[in-house]
């Protein structure tokens, strides 16, 4: 495994896995470990400031005891990093992997590298990728006492104010409960953001959510935010040859619907099966895509449906979002699709299920 980074390690914010992700940490026999460090999500409660209800969701609707688990990456990022050097996985850090050079002695090669990742067009793949104009500001916040630990909880105003808080339960080394904060925010207004002052943008997080103002009292500048962009990957197909994309370098989204590492993780599964059956590599690769093609493809369209009611400058869309979207999920076909929806369920826009 070649990766850019010199040190391999745990950076980043937290991750929502859904019950089919978890499904596949069960498979490989690394779920009760995962559970011991992450936050068992029952709901999801997304409000506007006035507390209308815009997006609820409860787990248990769709299965008694089916939960989503939030992850701080670096716990799940070291579970997968010692299962892979337990299985004799070399793993060799500092390599920004550039061209079709490094796969050339491979009999399979895996792009991995992200949905930013210039690889798709430096291998000749047919990327069409759209990058969003919006992103997030995220941190990683101590848990206080008293906060709801089994809920993602997020607070909208109009389509150009949002902030999320999702438990992601403890680090690698055990340190925590964590809380990981993301404040959305236009790209190119993030250097403004930061032109206003620290101070400001506190006032602003006060204005916007008194609560988790407190909660992200230990934040002491602008530095303790990262930056996170997304992009909407567009590529097809997913292999050339002996070479293959999977997880968000073949179908990155923005992270609206907390699916991106579940997807991730169940193309991984999914090659694997393929590579079983089928001992030539191109045409193992072309069953993988199929086999994920229906199921990524609604969470893309979903992703792309919905971001701009929670992310752009539409006015229209804002209000639409907070008269209609809490009401619709109280009917009872587009509350079933919505709540199969957001755990991970979905392969089809009007029905289509995982199988068990
Ligand atoms: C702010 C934010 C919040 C998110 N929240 C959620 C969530 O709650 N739930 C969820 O499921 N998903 C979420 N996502 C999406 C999720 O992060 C991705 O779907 C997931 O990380 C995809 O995993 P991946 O392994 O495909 O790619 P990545 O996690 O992007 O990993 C790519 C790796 O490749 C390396 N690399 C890149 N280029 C090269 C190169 N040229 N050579 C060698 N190595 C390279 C990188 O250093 C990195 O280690 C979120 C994303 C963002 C930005």
């Amino acid at each position: 495994m070649l990766e850019r980074a010199s040190e391999p390690s745990p950076i980043g914010s937290g991750l929502l896995l859904q019950p089919p992700g978890l499904a596949v940490l069960r498979r490989m026999g690394l779920l009760d470990r995962m559970l011991e460090r992450g936050a068992r999500v029952t709901g999801l409660d997304g409000r506007t400031r006035s507390g209308r209800s815009v997006l609820a969701l409860d787990y248990a609707k769709w299965e008694p005891g089916c939960f989503g688990l939030g992850v701080h990456r670096g716990a799940l990022w070291h579970l997968l990093q010692e299962t892979a050097l337990a299985d004799g996985v070399a793993i060799e850090g500092g390599v920004e992997v550039k061209d079709a050079e490094a796969f050339r002695d491979c009999d399979l090669g895996l792009v991995t590298s992200g949905s930013r990742t210039a690889l798709r067009k430096a291998l000749g793949f047919d990327d069409r990728t759209h990058f969003y104009e919006w992103g997030a500001l995220w941190a990683n916040v101590p848990m206080p006492a008293g906060w709801r630990g089994d809920t993602l909880a997020q607070r909208f105003d109009g389509t150009r104010r949002m902030m999320g808080m999702m438990p992601i339960g403890r680090d690698a080394a055990g340190n925590g409960p964590y809380l990981t904060m993301f404040w959305s925010e236009k790209l190119d207004r993030i250097e403004a953001l930061k032109a206003r002052g620290w101070t400001a943008w506190r006032d602003d997080v006060r204005g916007h959510w008194p609560e988790a103002h407190a909660a992200t009292e230990c934040l002491g500048n602008f530095d303790a935010l990262s930056i996170g962009a997304y992009a909407d990957v567009r590529v097809t197909p997913w292999s050339r040859g002996h070479i293959g994309l999977a997880g968000d370098a073949a179908h990155g989204t923005s992270p609206q619907l907390g699916q991106g590492a579940t997807l991730a993780l169940m193309d991984a599964e999914a090659l694997c099966a393929a590579l079983e059956a089928e001992p030539d590599v191109p045409r193992a690769l072309a069953t993988y895509a199929k086999s994920r093609r229906n199921h990524v493809a609604y969470y893309q369209w979903a992703s792309r449906m919905l971001t701009p009611f929670f992310q752009s400058e539409g006015r229209v869309l804002g209000l639409f979002r907070d008269g209609f979207m809490g009401y619709a999920a109280e009917w009872p076909y587009v509350g079933w699709e919505t709540l199969a929806t957001l755990t991970g369920h979905k392969t089809g826009i009007l029905g289509g299920r995982l199988r068990p």
